[in-house]
């Protein structure tokens, strides 16, 4: 691929990998290669490794090392704990979002096909969940309460402590997908009162390929993947040792930062945000203003389809999306956006701009200057600009 400035500006699709973490894994593919359940010194040093980071990654989210499992990746933290719920408790209805990312509402989906009673709940035009709805939605054959910390399309934040609290009360195991979470909030497991928790590591800063489930002490655990006897008899599958330590040194730089991090990067998304709101006009904010990702925005720009927008921008080596990486490609607007009331129109022209770390202001400049002229060109050309006040 030939080198091109890159103003990345979807980091809620992947992260670039640090600097730091990417040395860290090194020797675990050079010297250090072996597999962690042998007998001789790899086995020491390697099991050794994995519990160094299975401790940092617990600090990240305050929770006691033997509750982490590392899994392959976000989906499969959440599909695993949805599946381990109903197998122990043995129950037949599950209640979560309509707003889920799609590792949650695919698998879902194919639980309904299969008989399993499934309760969407809808959330509020600005995208956040009241929770009173949770408590009203709990049977006595509920399995699981799912619902997300933070929506990957808008940043907007649900009640997850609120839903804890109700969860216990009537006795129901609670999961949270936290996936866009990470670098953005503090995470502390204990006050959330979840008896799961999934993350994903390519969110922050580490590679694709790794995530971790956390279970609470004691709750009852059906493993996903079965085989051989890793993460405790929990997850099967010899373990991905460079990715694992990998994860574990992204959780220790992000621990280390986060409070200057959130400060910094939302200065520049609101500094984006308003700059494009205030230059732009027919363009309005998508979900609620302070509930919200320090560095996420979805903005809709109407009349024009956001393809276009993002076609343009990639022109000018800016990388954004129009939704949620995995529905990027397919035909129908964002199931999230829908679900908040926008019409199919103002959802496909919607652009998520998520920033990280690495986002200078140079970046935010960079979009500021040269995205009022793209939507101008591309209002006179669009067809939807038919339908252009202006043009009635
Ligand atoms: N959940 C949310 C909210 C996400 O944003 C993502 C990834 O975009 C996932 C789950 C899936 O994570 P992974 O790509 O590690 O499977």
């Amino acid at each position: 691929m030939e080198e091109r400035r890159v103003y990345y500006f979807d980091n809620n699709a992947t992260t670039a990998v640090a600097p730091e973490v990417f040395e860290a894994m090194k020797p675990y593919f050079q010297t250090e290669w072996g597999n962690p359940s042998s007998a001789y010194f790899f086995g020491h040093h390697l099991s050794g490794a994995i519990q160094e980071a299975r401790e940092k990654v617990a600090a990240l989210i305050h929770s006691e090392p033997r509750e982490v499992v590392f899994t392959s990746c976000g989906t499969e933290s959440d599909n695993t704990a949805v599946f381990s719920a109903l197998e122990t408790t043995g129950k037949r209805h599950l209640i979560t979002s309509a707003v889920e990312h799609s590792a949650i509402m695919n698998q879902t989906q194919f639980l309904k096909r299969k008989g399993y009673d499934v309760t969407y709940l809808p959330v509020n035009p600005d995208g956040t969940l009241d929770p009173s709805q949770v408590a009203a939605a709990i049977r006595p054959d509920t399995a699981l309460v799912s619902l997300m910390y933070a929506n990957n399309e808008t940043g907007v934040i649900f009640p997850i402590e609120e839903v804890g609290k109700i969860c216990r009360k009537a006795g129901v195991l609670f999961h949270t997908d936290a996936v866009q979470t990470p670098g953005k909030l503090e995470i502390d497991v204990q006050k959330l009162g979840v008896d799961f928790l999934s993350l994903s590591a390519h969110k922050l800063h580490a590679p694709k390929g790794i995530g971790l489930l956390y279970i609470k002490h004691r709750t009852p655990f059906q493993p996903y993947v079965m085989g051989g006897h890793q993460e405790n008899k929990r997850r099967a599958g010899t373990e991905n040792v460079p990715y694992i330590v990998g994860f574990g040194k992204a959780a220790e730089l992000s621990l280390a930062s986060i409070k200057e991090e959130k400060t910094r990067v939302k200065e520049l998304r609101d500094r984006l945000e308003q700059g494009i709101l205030s230059a732009i006009p027919y363009t309005h904010l998508n979900g609620n203003k302070d509930l919200r990702l320090p560095n996420t925005s979805n903005i809709t720009f109407s009349y024009i389809e956001a393809e276009a927008i993002l076609m343009l921008l990639d022109q000018l080596g800016v990388c954004a999306s129009s939704g949620s990486a995995c529905t990027t490609g397919s035909l129908g607007a964002s199931h999230v956006l829908n679900a908040m009331g926008l019409s199919p129109m103002e959802a496909r022209g919607s652009v998520r701009f998520s920033l990280s770390r690495y986002t200078t202001a140079e970046d935010v400049d960079h979009v500021l200057k040269h995205l009022p002229g793209i939507i101008a060109r591309l209002r006179t050309m669009s067809p939807l600009n038919e339908m252009h006040p202006d043009n009635v």
